[in-house]
């Protein structure tokens, strides 16, 4: 199994510094807009689930399909057009192009992360 970051990352980045086997990848492209873990690479330790603040990270097999937004959070994906900017922990800027805010009570699938994080290490 490995973790999966899913689509509710937004690159603050807190997770890569705490990883003992660092096995994560800041994809750094407008293709891929989120964080990925090597799942040949992650211990499956769960370090770096209580690190992000906005609970990403699940191990592969929790990733909900119903995700219950609280409102407000965003969401970051291809195909969506939403601008976000802000600075990550290491108060490096941070700037997105492909984000959505959650509306309160919405559901999304986050198990697209699942194979998005897959199609990474291909
Ligand atoms: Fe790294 Fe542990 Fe998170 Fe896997 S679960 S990505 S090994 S911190």
């Amino acid at each position: 199994m490995t973790h999966i970051i899913t689509s509710l990352c937004l690159r603050e980045n807190s997770c890569m510094d705490v990883c003992p086997v660092e096995c994560i990848n800041p994809g750094e492209s407008a293709e891929w807009p989120t964080y990925y873990i090597d799942p040949a690479t992650c211990i499956d330790c769960g370090a770096c689930v209580p690190e992000c603040p906005y609970h990403a990270i699940y191990p592969e097999d929790e990733v909900p399909s119903a995700y219950a937004a609280k409102g407000g959070e965003l969401i970051n994906q291809l195909g969506l057009n939403g601008h976000y900017e802000s600075t990550n922990h290491r108060k490096e800027n941070i700037v997105l192009e492909t984000t959505r805010a959650l509306n309160p009570g919405e559901t999304v699938n986050l198990r697209d992360s699942v194979q998005a994080n897959y199609n990474f290490y291909k």
